[in-house]
């Protein structure tokens, strides 16, 4: 339907009002340091760590004191949940002893993510006893044809997380101009099944030079109806509604959970995103804020009070 249109914006009250109910009228920010970048030949074409793309030509971790410090930068600006993030290609032992590391650093109660490549039962409970309270993960817009992934394999590692009682975040992303209204309800319909403790939406961003980049975005006003359609979709049973990046149409539309960014990032042709494209903890706030949410304090409800697991 047009997005400026009585049912556009009558969609968009219905959401906004669904989530101010499932949330108590309260929106989180939640905050990813992406801990390494590198050449990965899953090759998802939107992603700027993929091969394909050539942005990233060689492989570098985060010394491990530096993503330790970044993870307490964002607990102590108030952030309800800290993810750390890795390429699919980075090693998975390493990995842990990361997670172990800043979960010891964190206060015991702050709630920490993992957004990592997929895994199987082992890798699920060695996560769980490193430390994370649950993992984000997605069956992606175009998984397995734009990816090198089969939607079957992310299927299984959200299984196996919630088999080891890792809560589970998603999202339908990433959305661009050429996906058909018949791929965003299947995967809608995925994010529901999954009973996610947050759904949503969010858009690809282009990137330059990259073989999707000439397709375009979709515009903000536009995902703010996608996102808005997903929450009713998804129902009471989630309570969190997310958009990426961060913004006011979203907002006003029913997103209450938004995210900050530092180090590597797969929109972002920058090594450190918080140089270009990353949102800082206060900027997501005051967005939140602007369009009229209160927000959580102290650790995440969303991961809290969800449905998954
Ligand atoms: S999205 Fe993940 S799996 Fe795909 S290319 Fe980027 S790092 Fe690799």
């Amino acid at each position: 339907m047009p997005v400026i249109s009585e049912e556009a914006y009558a969609i968009q009250y219905a959401a906004r009002k669904m989530t101010e109910e499932t949330a108590g009228g309260r929106a989180e920010v939640h905050a990813q340091v992406g801990i390494n970048v590198a050449p990965c030949l899953q090759n998802c074409v939107f992603c700027s760590f993929a091969a394909r793309n050539a942005i990233f030509r060689h492989s570098k971790a985060m010394p491990p004191e530096e993503v330790i410090e970044r993870c307490l930068a964002f607990e102590g600006q108030g952030a309800n949940a800290i993810y750390l993030m890795a390429t699919a290609n980075f090693p998975f032992e390493e990995f842990l002893r990361f997670g172990r590391q800043v979960r010891e650093a964190l206060q015991p109660d702050t709630v920490l993510i993992a957004n990592i490549g997929d895994f199987d039962d082992e890798g699920a409970i060695a996560l769980r006893k490193a430390g994370f309270n649950g993992i984000y993960h997605a069956i992606r817009l175009g998984e397995g044809a734009v990816t090198g992934i089969k939607p079957e394999r992310r299927l299984q590692t959200v299984r196996a997380a919630r088999r080891a009682g890792l809560l589970v975040g998603t999202c339908v992303e990433p959305v661009g101009p050429e996906h058909t209204l018949d791929e965003l309800v299947e995967k809608t319909l995925l994010t529901r099944e999954m009973r996610p403790v947050f759904s949503g939406a969010a858009r690809r961003i282009a990137i330059p030079g990259t073989d999707l980049a000439g397709l375009g975005m979709v515009s903000e006003a536009r995902m703010a109806l996608i996102l808005a359609v997903v929450r009713l979709a998804v129902g009471r049973g989630v309570s969190f509604n997310c958009t990426h990046e961060p913004n006011d149409i979203g907002a006003m539309a029913g997103a209450n959970l938004f995210w900050a960014e530092n180090g590597a990032n797969p929109r972002d042709p920058e090594e450190k995103t918080e140089n270009n494209r990353g949102y800082t903890v206060a900027k997501c706030r005051e967005i939140l804020r602007e369009a009229g949410w209160e927000l959580v304090t102290g650790p995440s409800r969303a991961f809290q009070t969800g449905c998954s697991g």
